[in-house]
């Protein structure tokens, strides 16, 4: 773990956090600051950077956090109709939280642009 990383400290229990659902290896969290009627981030309990630092061995929790994500879609009623689901990467991706993780969006018409 990074010793720094909110959401390694919200994954360990020592930082409050909306954690709706888990497995072994995932977790999901709302999102604070919602951009979307659903607006959930799924990621691993590991500290992974960026999906950029996503090495051989962690295909299995990226394979976790896509199953984990269309799960919870599915619960929060989105999954019919239609989500996106982000990930941003480094600076210049948008990307704020240096912990890997996995924006689930819906709710809401979501408009087609990428940026
Ligand atoms: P990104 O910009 O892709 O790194 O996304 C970071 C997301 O984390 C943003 O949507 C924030 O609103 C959200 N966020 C930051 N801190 C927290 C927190 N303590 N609990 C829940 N979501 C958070
Ligand atoms: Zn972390």
């Amino acid at each position: 773990m990074a010793g720094d990383c909110i959401f390694c400290k919200i994954g360990k229990g020592e930082m409050k956090g909306d954690i709706v659902d888990r497995d072994a290896q995932v977790f999901v969290l709302r999102d604070i600051h919602p951009q979307a009627p659903v607006h959930l981030l799924v990621m691993p309990f590991k500290h992974i950077a960026s999906i950029a630092d996503v090495g051989e061995a962690d295909a299995p929790v990226v394979t976790r956090m896509v199953l984990m994500a269309n799960k919870v879609a599915a619960r929060e009623g989105i999954a019919q109709r239609g989500y996106r689901l982000a990930v941003n990467c480094r600076d210049e991706g948008g990307q704020t939280v240096g912990h890997l993780h996995m924006h689930v969006l819906g709710g809401r018409q979501l408009t087609g642009h990428l940026g």
